[in-house]
């Protein structure tokens, strides 16, 4: 079976030099649910900002990165997109309409899909993000906590198969964490979670990935990384 994200030997310096990834390889079984682990600046967001083509200049025109089995290239990067769902760190940097429902079916309206199906699709997001009632709501009157669960109905809209989330627990209180956490469990999509969230990591994800300086350090059971010392 293809793996839903396969990353091969994979490198990335940024213009100024700075070489963020070193040599990065891994695979995630569909379904899976992995923490992404690492101190700031280890290279995690760069990581994940790759795996629907964000960063790469001339897409992994090395087939360093898979998803669901296919290369990014040129051509097929709008389908992949489609199938890679990324929350960035900052819901700010992922909001820009004035109200919620136009936001979340941004991601739909790209799709072409008619107006029924996406407004259908936008009902569905908001009720699995615990935010039914929400569509009428201004983004910007919004608690971080609701930002970033109408950040993910937005991605939800989208039906993507793999889920990359950018630390999507950071700077919620414990209920605001609570809830978001809720939420994902019960989302089926193969899930790549960098966080400094350790319960977050042990709770929902059998399998953990340590990064430092770009390169990977640890890869196995969460649990059992966690509790080895070194
Ligand atoms: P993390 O998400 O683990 O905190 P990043 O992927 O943000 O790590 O950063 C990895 C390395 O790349 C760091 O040394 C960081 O300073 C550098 N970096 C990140 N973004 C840029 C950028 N736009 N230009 C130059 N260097 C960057």
């Amino acid at each position: 079976m293809n793996a839903a994200v396969e990353v091969t030997d994979l490198h990335y310096r940024y213009h100024d030099g700075t070489e963020a990834l070193r040599g990065v390889s891994f695979r995630v079984a569909p379904g899976e649910c992995v923490a992404l682990l690492g101190p700031n600046g280890s290279g995690k967001s760069t990581l994940l900002l790759h795996l629907n083509g964000i960063l790469s200049d001339e897409p992994a025109a090395d087939g360093a990165i898979r998803i669901l089995g296919e290369s990014i290239t040129r051509e097929n990067l709008e389908a992949i997109r489609r199938r890679v769902g990324l929350l960035f760190q900052d819901p700010d940097d992922q909001l820009f309409c004035p109200t919620v429902q136009e936001d979340v079916a941004f991601g739909p309206e790209q799709l072409g899909l008619n107006e029924s199906e996406i407004g259908e699709r936008v009902r569905l997001a908001l009720a699995k993000a615990g935010l039914p009632d929400f569509g009428h709501r201004a983004t910007h009157h919004l608690s971080h906590g609701e930002k970033r669960r109408v950040c993910l109905a937005g991605v939800l809209a989208c039906e993507p198969a793999v889920l990359v989330l950018d630390e999507p627990t950071s700077d919620l209180d414990p209920r605001g964490r609570r809830e978001f956490k809720a939420v994902l469990r019960e989302i089926p999509a193969t899930k790549l979670i960098a966080t400094h969230d350790l319960e977050l990591a042990v709770e929902m994800c059998s399998r953990a990935i340590v990064l430092d300086r770009g390169r990977i350090v640890a890869d196995g059971p969460t649990v059992e990384l966690l509790d080895d010392e070194s």
